[in-house]
């Protein structure tokens, strides 16, 4: 059995009212057995003294671990208490069933070894660390003062800017069995993800409201990200990028690691410096990983090896991490365009107008110019047009000619048009003249260019298509098995849909 019981994900419970706290906890529970109490969160001695009340009466769960923190505001806690009433909180939390008190480094510096014993001898110590700005420069001077009490467990919890740092937190756990480690901070999302791999005693995932920066919410982290079930042989798959938050893309990667029963997991790498990542490819054991803004160019020179067509088009979206470490890259928008458009539409002889010239817009106008489609490009700078027109021997057409031409096919690769401007449209409907519209964009499903387009009766194709293509022919390259496409766009649709209801009901 584990340190601290079954299971090593621990659920957050963090509410403002004694309710709220009850009713998270049954949550937590169906996801975990192991859940941390934070009664600094409910407002005032006596609701704290409500929920532990209402706590010992309820039986239990059976089988589960409580850990019960009253953290004090010097430690970046919401408790304004005395350090006796915090102390007296966590006795209570004992006596209503909670196995384990945390007790920051702050409150137990204050207090005596034996009148902690005796106020709280009956609970398990988790003795708690936290560095909110940034990590210490000495760790192990952190562990050997945590562990000055003699506490069961010590947990280190510090903001993390580079990977880099966070992989020496995540060391301050190995060969130990009762430390517990947590990286904060977006970049550190990763580490924190995988702090059970690297022989962390627990890792942290709030129910509701997040306690910290860069946590992933419970739900996710036991369900998208499969974290009760990573270990040492599992693969590791991720998307870098700079903004990554909000990408779909471990969504659409999991779920076809999860329908294939692949050990393997796809992670979101918000990536500021990209020779920090580099460095953390081999220490994080990283198979391969998705590329994008901005550093779909950057990579390039960062390679062993490139796709002659990726080399062409000027772009990389895709990884591979051979058994050597050697890095070998793809450009898997171009087969995602194709795989969207060549059966809507014969591609050969076609006139097909692209919208922008930016990273998509390349891989868009080389997918069409190799299947012998005539490429017309447009955009707000001109000379970037015919940049990419003489690239891909296509021509450039200036927006004042648009209404007075008609193409095949128009391909949208600007972000006009994206969410949340779900108003814009990079066309007026006057300068819609064209058999069938694609919008690369995914996020509206249905764009305003989309909704002009459909009521001039043309046919209209959404970037959910070429995400679900590109990505899937990720997926292929990596794992060398068919994509199951079915479970794989499933998730991408069910996330979407999510975050648009969650949208409506935080705006009703
Ligand atoms: P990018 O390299 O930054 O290129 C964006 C292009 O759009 C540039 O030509 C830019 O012009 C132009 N642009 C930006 N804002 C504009 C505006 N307000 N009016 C007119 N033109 C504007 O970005 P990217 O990687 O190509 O991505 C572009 C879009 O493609 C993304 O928003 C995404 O939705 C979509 N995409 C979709 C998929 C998919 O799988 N569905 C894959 C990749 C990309 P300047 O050079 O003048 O700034």
């Amino acid at each position: 059995m584990a340190l601290f019981g079954r299971d090593k994900i621990c659920g957050v419970v963090a509410a403002s009212t004694a309710r709220g706290a009850l009713r998270q906890l049954e949550v937590a529970l169906r996801r975990t057995r192991t859940v941390e109490l934070r009664l600094d969160w409910l407002p005032n001695d006596a609701e704290i003294s409500k929920f532990l009340g209402i706590l010992g009466i309820r039986k239990l769960a059976k089988g589960a671990t409580f850990i019960a923190t009253c953290r004090r505001r010097a430690a970046r806690g919401r408790y304004a208490g005395t350090i006796g009433k915090q102390l007296l909180h966590l006795s209570n939390a004992i006596r209503a069933g909670c196995a384990w008190y945390d007790l920051e480094i702050e409150s137990a510096a204050e207090c005596p070894s034996e009148l902690l014993d005796a106020l709280l001898g009956e609970g398990r110590h988790l003795a708690s660390a936290h560095f909110f700005r940034s990590l210490p420069g000495n760790l192990n001077r952190v562990v050997r003062e945590l562990s000055r009490h003699q506490p069961d467990a010590i947990k280190i919890a510090s903001q993390s800017d580079t990977l880099a740092e966070a992989r020496a937190l995540l060391r301050t756990a190995r060969n130990r069995r009762n430390v517990v480690a947590v990286p904060m901070g977006e970049v550190a999302l990763p580490a924190r993800i995988l702090a059970l791999r690297d022989n962390s005693a627990l890792a942290y995932a709030p129910v509701e409201n997040a306690t910290a920066p860069g946590q992933v919410p419970l739900a996710d982290l036991v369900e998208v990200y499969r974290a009760p079930q990573i270990s040492s042989r599992t693969r590791v798959h991720g998307l870098i990028g700079n903004p990554v938050a909000h990408s779909l893309s471990p969504h659409l990667h999991n779920a076809g690691f999860r329908a294939r029963r692949i050990d393997a997991v796809y992670l979101p790498f918000l990536v500021r410096n990209l020779r920090d990542f580099l460095a953390a490819i081999g220490p994080m054991k990283i198979a391969g990983f998705s590329i994008t803004i901005p550093h779909k160019q950057a990579i390039l020179r960062h390679l062993d090896g490139c796709d002659p067509l990726a080399r062409a088009i000027g772009a990389v979206n895709t990884v591979v991490v051979r058994a050597n470490g050697k890095l070998y890259g793809y450009n898997t928008d171009y087969v995602g365009v194709l795989r969207t458009l060549e059966h809507r539409m014969p591609l050969a002889n076609s006139r097909v107008l692209i919208l922008g010239a930016g990273g998509a817009a390349r891989a868009v106008a080389f997918a069409l110019a190799q299947s012998g489609a005539s490429v017309c490009i447009t955009a707000r700078r001109p000379h970037k047009a015919e940049e990419l027109a003489g690239a891909a021997h296509g021509q450039a057409v200036p927006c004042s000619r648009l209404r007075r031409e008609f193409f095949d096919a128009i391909v949208n690769t600007t972000p006009v048009g994206m969410h949340p401007h779900t108003n814009e449209s990079p066309l007026t409907t006057r300068e819609l003249n064209c058999r069938l519209l694609f919008d690369t964009i995914y996020h509206p499903r249905v764009t305003r260019l989309m909704q002009l387009a459909r009521r001039r009766g043309i046919e209209t194709v959404s970037g959910i298509e070429m995400f679900v293509a590109q990505g899937t022919a990720q997926w292929e390259i990596w794992t060398g098995e068919r994509a199951p496409m079915v479970a794989m766009r499933a998730a991408v649709e069910d996330a979407l849909a999510r975050e648009s209801q969650g949208k409506t009901a935080a705006q009703k």
